[in-house]
């Protein structure tokens, strides 16, 4: 693929693609798609990374209650509270969001040679009473942890990773400087991409090139996720990010499939959609790499801002870039897999709003591994 597919030949070669996925299974699945269930797909929107304290002043603190509350919009939010799980039953109001568990760990992943030492990693979808049965711990080895934590059904997400756990420690241009080794990153099922605490004036755009090199050039492909990283009496961002989860069915099992699966885009518009298809099947439907040859990929967004600026990024560079009319785009482009191809190959879908701002950035599509 040479060049780059502008808007106006896009729009010509652009397939109809709903906005959801179609409800019912189009074909039988390929040997490396899973296939969940025949519930119709569903876009889920997820709040997560919520602490319901602040932890340098102890007396800031509110209930689980009025933190689903205060993000009554969204399907679900996850509690992530430094070392410590929420209990699993809480008290959210009717109409309110589902309120899982989780917590935000430091964990020692970055032993020896990393000069930070320690990250902050958010389990998800494991409660307090498992975590008493599985015994997770913060001094043990991250690997040890994930075991426990895949046993009982839950996910690690590798959370800010401009920003160290040791705060003195440094910038986030330091903290993005950090080269994760590929055992340590195929830990990780997500990476948190945004961030609205913008720790240290950290932007999505570098993490995102960090996320590039450090994982995907590795052939490593985690679901990318936002956080929200409140804590306690007030929402840290007026504009919060979420995270859009495909699933079956809206509850916490699916919830961390689609993670697992990478089924997750980030944006900041709750009402963004983003559709993606190889060969007329929805990405959201199937998990392993491409096989070789001449494919076609498809992409539809929707609840965009006025002008911004959609690209298809494959293997770090751009081959399709549309800009959005009525918060609305589409792109469709072939795409030559070679049979022997050595280099980390995907592509995934990003949205930018001005030079530098993202908006909305689809998780990764694996060409050759994955
Ligand atoms: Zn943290
Ligand atoms: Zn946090």
């Amino acid at each position: 693929m040479s060049g780059i597919a502008t808007g106006d030949t896009a729009h010509a070669q652009a397939v109809q693609l709903p906005l959801i996925p179609a409800s019912g299974k189009q074909e039988p699945a390929g040997d490396t798609a899973a296939v969940t269930s025949q519930e119709p797909l569903e876009r889920l929107s997820l709040t997560r990374h919520l602490h319901t304290c602040n932890h340098n002043v102890p007396s800031q603190c509110v209930s689980v209650a009025d933190v689903a509350a205060r993000y009554r919009r969204v399907d679900a939010i996850i509690i992530e509270n430094h070392n410590d799980y929420q209990p699993p039953v809480v008290a959210a109001p009717p109409d309110g969001p589902l309120v899982l568990p989780g917590k935000e760990s430091a964990t020692p992943i970055h032993s020896r040679q990393h000069p930070l030492a320690l990250q902050h990693a958010g389990i998800l979808g494991v409660d307090a009473v498992q975590q008493r049965t599985l015994k997770i711990t913060m001094t043990e080895p991250t690997a040890v942890t994930l075991q426990k934590v895949h046993r009982a059904g839950g996910d690690l997400v590798y959370n800010h990773p401009e920003y160290p756990y040791i705060q003195t420690a440094g910038s986030s241009a330091r903290a993005l400087a950090y080269t994760v080794p590929t055992d340590e990153a195929k830990l990780f099922d997500a990476v948190e991409l945004f961030n609205d605490a913008g720790f240290k004036g950290g932007n999505p755009a570098n993490v995102l090139r960090w996320v590039e090199q450090n994982f995907y050039n590795q052939g490593v492909f985690p679901a990318i996720v936002a956080g929200q990283d409140d804590h306690g009496p007030a929402p840290i961002s007026a504009h919060p990010t979420y995270t859009l989860a495909m699933v079956h069915h809206r509850r916490e099992a699916d919830i961390m499939e689609a993670i697992r699966a990478r089924h997750t885009f980030v944006s900041k518009s709750l009402d963004a959609q983003l559709a993606m298809s190889m060969d007329g099947k929805s990405t959201w439907e199937r998990n392993g790499p491409v096989v070789p040859g001449q494919h076609r990929f498809s992409t539809s967004l929707s609840g965009l801002p006025e002008g911004a600026v959609i690209e298809i990024v494959r293997s770090g560079e751009v081959i399709g870039r549309t800009v959005a009319k009525d918060g609305h785009g589409e792109l469709s482009l072939s795409l030559d897999v070679p049979a022997a191809n050595k280099r980390a190959d995907y592509l995934y879908v990003r949205v930018w709003t001005s030079p530098g701002q993202l908006h909305t950035v689809g998780s990764a599509v694996p060409l050759n591994a994955g």
